[in-house]
C-alpha cells in the first residue's frame, strides 16, 4: 500500500514514521510513505498556497492550484489513487473506515490549514472527506497520521501476531477485554484466577463475558450493531447478561 501526503508543514510528520511499527512497516516494504510540499506546487514568486477569503472575513484559505498541482504530480508518479481530504466536516472516522480504506492500494492524503481549502479543490479532486472528531485541529497533519497509523497497523503481516489486529476494540464492535501481566499480585489486587488456570475454553469463555461487561459499563451503544452466535447468547444468558444486550440492540434500532 501506499501514502502519499501533502501538507506544507512536511517536518511536522516526520518523527512518527521513524519509530516502532510503522517504521518497520516501511523497511520491509508493507508499506511506501511518500511526503510532498505544496509550496513545491504554488506557482508565484512568494510561493504562496494560501490567500484571503472572497467575501471578507477572518483567515486564510488554501489556493485551489497549488493543491490540484500536487494532486496532478503524485498522479504522474502512481496512477490511480484515492484522494482523502482530511477536514472537520467530513465523515467520522471509525474502525471500520480504517479497514476499508486499508484495502485500497493508494491513498492521497490532503492536510488542510488556516481556514481550510478553496471548495473547487474539494469539488473537483476529492473523494473522501475525512474527519477525526468533533474539535478542530490547527492543520490536518496529526489527522493524517491517524489515518496512516490505524490503517499500516491493519495490512497484511504489519502487525507481529496476526490475531492483535482481529481481537482489537471495535473490531467486532465492542470493547476488548480487560488484559493483566506479571506481577499477579499488585497492590493487593489479584489477577483473575481463571486467566493463570491454563484452560484455554475457559480463558475464552472469561475474556468473551468481561469484552461484553466492559462495552455494557463503558459504551452500551455500540452493541446496536454488534451479532453474537447461538453459543456466545446462551452464555450470556447462563451470566445474566443477555436481556441487557438485548435491551440496547433494540435501543439502537430504535435510534438507527
Ligand atoms: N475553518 C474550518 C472549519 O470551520 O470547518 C476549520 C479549519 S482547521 C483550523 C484547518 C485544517 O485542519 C482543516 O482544513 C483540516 O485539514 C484540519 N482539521 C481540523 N480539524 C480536523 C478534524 N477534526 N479532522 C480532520 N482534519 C481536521
Amino acid at each position: 500500500m501506499r501514502f502519499d501526503i501533502l501538507t506544507i508543514f512536511p517536518d511536522l510528520l516526520a518523527s512518527p514514521l521513524t519509530e516502532g511499527i510503522i517504521r518497520r512497516a516501511m523497511q520491509d516494504g508493507k508499506v511506501e510513505i511518500a511526503i510532498h510540499n505544496i509550496r513545491d506546487f504554488a506557482t508565484d514568486k512568494h510561493a504562496m498556497t494560501d490567500d484571503r477569503p472572497f467575501g471578507g472575513g477572518e483567515g486564510m484559505v488554501m489556493k485551489p492550484e497549488p493543491l490540484a498541482a500536487a494532486v496532478q504530480h503524485v498522479r504522474q508518479l502512481m496512477p490511480g489513487g484515492k484522494v482523502v481530504l482530511l477536514s472537520p466536516q467530513g465523515c467520522t472516522y471509525d474502525q471500520a473506515l480504517a479497514q476499508a480504506l486499508a484495502a485500497e492500494p493508494h491513498l492521497i492524503l490532503v492536510c488542510g490549514r488556516y481556514e481550510g481549502v478553496d471548495e473547487r479543490f474539494r469539488d473537483h479532486y476529492v473523494d473522501l472527506e475525512v474527519s477525526i472528531g468533533d474539535y478542530i485541529l490547527t492543520g490536518g497533519e496529526l489527522a493524517a497520521m491517524v489515518l496512516v497509523d490505524s490503517i499500516t497497523r491493519l495490512l497484511p503481516g504489519v502487525l507481529g501476531c496476526a490475531d492483535s489486529a482481529t481481537n482489537d476494540t471495535f473490531s467486532r464492535g465492542g470493547l476488548k477485554h480487560p488484559q493483566y501481566t506479571r506481577p499477579r499480585v499488585f497492590e493487593g489486587d489479584e489477577v483473575p484466577e481463571v486467566l493463570c488456570s491454563g484452560d484455554h475454553a475457559a480463558v475464552g469463555e472469561w475474556r468473551f463475558l468481561a469484552a461484553v461487561r466492559q462495552t455494557l459499563a463503558r459504551r452500551p451503544e455500540l452493541l446496536a450493531t454488534m451479532t453474537f452466535s447461538r453459543q456466545e447468547e446462551k452464555l450470556l444468558q447462563k451470566h445474566g447478561l443477555l436481556e441487557a444486550v438485548r435491551e440496547h440492540q433494540a435501543a439502537g434500532q430504535g435510534r438507527g
